[in-house]
């Protein structure tokens, strides 16, 4: 699943790597691994938080780094 998540994820960004920040689309198609939920895109911490459980998620790269919490200490 987080497998599937991340290869879409990467293949949209490739897509939008010209610019700095998170496009639209990439938004629309992203959502929170645990519980399905939309991300809120902050552009000063250049996060996404999950509007549902609030976690938040880095963004590296132009990639948002989608990982449940229990995988992110790895
Ligand atoms: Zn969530």
């Amino acid at each position: 699943m987080v497998k599937k998540v991340k290869k879409t994820v990467k293949k949209v960004a490739k897509k939008s790597r010209k610019k700095e920040e998170l496009s639209k689309y990439l938004l629309e198609v992203i959502c929170c691994p645990v519980d399905k939920s939309d991300l809120k895109y902050s552009k000063s911490k250049n996060t996404l938080t999950c509007i549902k459980c609030k976690h938040v998620y880095k963004i590296k790269e132009g990639i948002p780094i989608l990982l449940p919490p229990e995988l992110e200490e790895e």
